[in-house]
């Protein structure tokens, strides 16, 4: 069994790996960005309170997110692993993961932090946003935000998990087969398997 963070500041193409992943180590893939959206295109309690925040390029609040992310892992117990893709995206966030993989007898095994400039990311936000109808893709204050909430609240995670010498640093500019190719070898080297 492996658990893997995926990480990376918005637009960094984890989702993109993140479906490559599962399918080469059996993964349970668990996008807390995807499970609000499926929540806010359902209208539920829980996807108009992300909505407001989503909107705005701020986070969700971490009591709401560490309960819908634990509902999640919870649905699976016979996984063969998970792959968490935007989360977590706080220091509260990972100690209530370190803290639920803890209760489910297993542990984060690595965090792979896909490394991409800004100028980059904004461009391929964008991009993205002309087809994605995620209204947060499409105004560039918005993406910004986003930015700017990853370096002050998220980047610490990478540190949290390099002083349990978990995290690693992937270069994510190059072909999707070659980002991948480099996210396998660390799994390969480094996840125990
Ligand atoms: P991206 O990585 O491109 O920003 P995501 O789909 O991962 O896209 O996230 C979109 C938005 O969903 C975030 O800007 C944030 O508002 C919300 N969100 C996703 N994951 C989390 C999280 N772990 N904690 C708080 N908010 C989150």
């Amino acid at each position: 069994m492996i658990n893997l963070i995926l990480f990376g500041p918005p637009g960094s193409g984890k989702g993109t790996q993140a479906a490559h992943l599962v399918e080469r180590y059996n993964l349970v893939h668990i996008s807390t960005g995807d499970l609000f959206r499926y929540e806010i295109g359902n209208n539920t309690p829980l996807g108009l309170q992300a909505r407001a925040f989503m909107s705005k390029g701020e986070l969700v609040p971490d009591e709401i997110t560490i309960g819908m992310l634990r509902n999640k892992v919870e649905a699976h117990p016979d996984a063969g692993g998970f792959i968490f893709d935007g989360f977590p995206r706080t220091i509260p966030q990972a100690e209530a993961l370190d803290h639920l993989m803890e209760e489910e007898d297993t542990t984060i095994h690595l965090l792979l932090a896909l490394e991409v400039a800004d100028e980059e990311i904004i461009q391929r936000i964008k991009l993205r946003g002309i087809t994605s109808g995620r209204t947060d893709d499409a105004d560039e204050s918005i993406i910004q935000n986003r930015i700017n909430v990853y370096k002050n609240e998220t980047t610490p995670v990478f540190d949290y998990y390099a002083r349990q010498g978990k995290s690693h640093s992937v270069n994510g500019i190059g072909s999707i087969d070659d980002i991948f190719d480099r996210l396998c070898t660390v799994i390969e080297t480094q996840g125990g398997q």
